[in-house]
């Protein structure tokens, strides 16, 4: 999408007199629908869908790129209710049949070929809609090794996907790196894995990105300042 609607402050104001709450908890807009029964906003000469407007403006995120869908969790197409709303891809489904149950085992860390282009597009959806804490969980749901994750999120793997995005990848990254920084415990197998980093001659800048712990950190624990004990 090149062109993006400009919103102000009255299109909101418009926008959120034509709710009608309802028993059930949707919100129903009040306004014109499409042939699907979807209700139809205009705003800066787009029209566009009301519910993708509501779920745009309520989570104060860019316009998503026209691959992105956003879907109703109450089956409700008129209800612009931003808490039945989700992103989702068509392919989403699918998706969520393929990774289930799946988790890191063994010889499978560092294994990249169990992602396709679907994967990665739903792995960033997923980001962005904040299914993931940290990117602990992101390994353990898809199999492969959080170096192989940390580098589709620094744009150094599967560009042809990362690129296509509307949202600044930097911003994705930040989503799950910032909330795995404040997670991070420096627990007796981590500091076991940032030895065996040590040893196999990673710099500690480089560990330090990967494992999002700070360069300071590993470099104390590399002058066996601090964890001298844990061997
Ligand atoms: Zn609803």
């Amino acid at each position: 999408m090149n062109q993006k609607p400009r919103i102000h402050q009255s299109d909101i104001i418009r926008f959120n007199s034509k709710i009608l709450i309802q028993d059930s908890g949707c919100y129903h807009f009040d306004g014109c629908s499409d042939k699907d029964g979807y209700g139809l906003f205009q705003v800066d000469g787009f029209r566009m869908r009301a519910h993708r407007f509501s779920y745009i403006i309520y989570n104060n995120m860019q316009f998503p790129a026209d691959e992105l869908f956003v879907c109703h969790t109450c089956d409700n197409p008129n209800c612009i209710n931003p808490n039945h709303l989700f992103l989702d891809t068509h392919l989403g489904n699918e998706n969520d049949k393929t990774q289930k149950n799946r988790r890191p085992k063994g010889n499978e860390l560092n294994r990249s070929d169990v992602l396709n282009d679907d994967i990665i597009y739903q792995l960033i959806i997923d980001i962005y809609n904040n299914k993931y804490s940290c990117i602990n969980e992101i390994e353990f749901k898809l199999g492969v090794h959080r170096d192989t994750i940390s580098d589709i999120l620094k744009g150094k793997t599967w560009k042809h996907i990362t690129n296509q995005l509307s949202v600044p990848l930097q911003t994705i990254k930040d989503i799950v790196i910032q909330k795995t920084k404040l997670k991070t415990k420096m627990t007796g197998q981590l500091i076991l894995e940032i030895k065996q980093d040590l040893k196999l001659g990673l710099t500690q800048k480089s560990i330090s990105e990967n494992r999002n712990i700070s360069k300071s950190v590993i470099g104390r624990i590399y002058r066996g300042e601090t964890y001298s004990h844990i061997n």
